[in-house]
């Protein structure tokens, strides 16, 4: 093991291999899930206009304190009306609207619930209430000029209601890469297939498929490539404008494992290869130009993990985020774990928060090929190299997988 780069290393690595973040402008309906290129200032005041908070009425408070509790009704002031605004005067009120514009003269709102309509069009408000009462002034909560939103934010709703909110109907954002997954191997069949002896359906495909949408990617499948270097050449040759290209399998030491053979004669530069995790030895990382070139092991599990540990933080990494995931965080074990030391080990595991506490269990699973073991997994132990035990009830590292409030929306839904 010694020499082989540890994940840190490779992160490091991968990370210096990615390129700047290039802006772009798009609709502002499409920024979800993006990193804003740009600071956003506010065009307007907010409130734009002195309004009401609740439904009542407009009044002058001193009218109250000189104890005139029956006033007569000027007029109605309702939300969004375009019509002559009434004034109100000594011993009058109007009738107001929550978000109406406060007509002048009147200094207060009273609630609707502690006032009484009576005969001949006037009022008796039950209780006083102080000047400025149920008011929201012009520009209280935002002034024009000011920034709302700052450059490296991500876009979620909220951020998408203060883009609409100031007027912004596209907005910079960084662009998102386009990615382009290819399985190799001579077994692989589609998944309509019925798999002939030896052949096996091929899982990692619409897998790395459906990742890449979950990382925010904009991804092109395409079909299996067989063990064949002349083959694999021609896919690398014939792909130079995608901005990340991922492969699975074919990246061990056998005969016929050529990725890295055509990765190399297509005139990429091998980053590295190999790191002390597992699983996820083999992984493969390579550069031409501005593109980045992944080799992932192809056992199920491998592909998975290692897509999550190097492809997907590339990807954000070059999208603008500032942390590219997965997110990490300290769980105690429910129970011990035991491994051979001398790698990184990612024990799949499912994490709750149902106590307060972040929890992780172990998931016994058949190993690096066993998919269907793995997909009860929402988290990654992690064991460090130089562990044999983890006890239960120990508190180490956990990186959430799938975690869809955190990976963000494909932006073409
Ligand atoms: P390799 O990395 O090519 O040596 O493949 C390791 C194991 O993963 C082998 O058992 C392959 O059959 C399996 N495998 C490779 N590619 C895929 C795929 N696209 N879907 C499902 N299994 C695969
Ligand atoms: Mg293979």
């Amino acid at each position: 093991m010694t020499g082989m780069l540890t994940y840190d290393q490779a992160r490091m690595l991968l990370f210096e291999g990615v390129p700047t973040p290039v802006p772009e402008e798009v609709p502002t309906a499409r920024a979800l899930g993006r990193i804003l290129a740009e600071n956003v200032a506010a065009d307007t005041d907010l409130p734009p206009f002195r309004r009401a908070v609740m439904d009542g009425y407009a009044l002058r408070s001193r009218d109250l304190e000189r104890g005139w509790f029956r006033l007569r009704v000027v007029g109605d002031v309702p939300a969004g009306g375009s019509g002559a605004r009434p004034r109100v005067g000594p011993a009058e009120a109007a009738r107001i609207m929550t978000g109406a514009p406060i007509p002048e003269g009147a200094d207060a709102v009273q609630r609707v619930e502690l006032t009484e309509a009576l005969e001949g069009n006037e009022v008796l408000i039950r209780e006083p209430v102080a000047a400025g009462a149920h008011i929201r002034e012009a520009g209280s909560e935002v002034r024009a000029g000011e920034r709302v939103l700052s450059k490296g934010e991500e876009i979620g709703p909220a951020q998408v209601a203060v883009l609409a909110s100031f007027g912004r109907s596209a907005v910079r954002v960084y662009r998102v890469p386009g990615a382009t997954l290819v399985p190799t191997g001579d077994e692989l069949v589609e998944i309509g297939a019925t798999p002939a002896f030896g052949q096996i359906r091929n899982s990692n495909g619409p897998m790395m498929l459906a990742q890449a949408r979950r990382a925010g990617l904009n991804a092109r499948l395409l079909p299996p490539v067989g063990d064949e270097t002349r083959a694999l050449r021609e896919v690398v040759a014939n792909n130079r404008s995608a901005d990340i290209l991922v492969f699975s399998g074919g990246l061990s030491m056998g005969e016929r494992d050529h990725v890295r053979e055509a990765i190399e004669k297509e005139g990429a530069e091998i980053v590295f290869h190999r790191a002390a995790i597992k699983p996820g030895k083999p992984v493969l990382f390579a550069r031409r130009g501005e593109q980045l070139i992944f080799g992932l092991p192809g056992n199920p599990v491998s592909t998975y993990v290692t897509f999550e540990l190097f492809v997907r933080p590339a990807a954000r990494r070059w999208m603008g985020f500032s942390e590219p995931g997965p997110p990490v965080a300290r769980a105690r074990l429910r129970e011990g774990i035991r491994h051979q030391p001398g790698r990184l080990f990612f024990k799949p595991g499912r994490c709750d928060v149902s106590t307060g506490e972040v929890w992780a269990a172990p998931i016994e699973t058949g190993g690096s090929a066993d998919i269907a073991g793995f997909a009860r997994a929402n988290c990654l132990i992690e064991i460090p190299a130089d562990r044999e035990v983890l006890e239960a009830g120990e508190a180490t590292t956990i990186r959430f997988l799938d975690c869809v409030a955190m990976s963000g929306a494909h932006p073409d839904g």
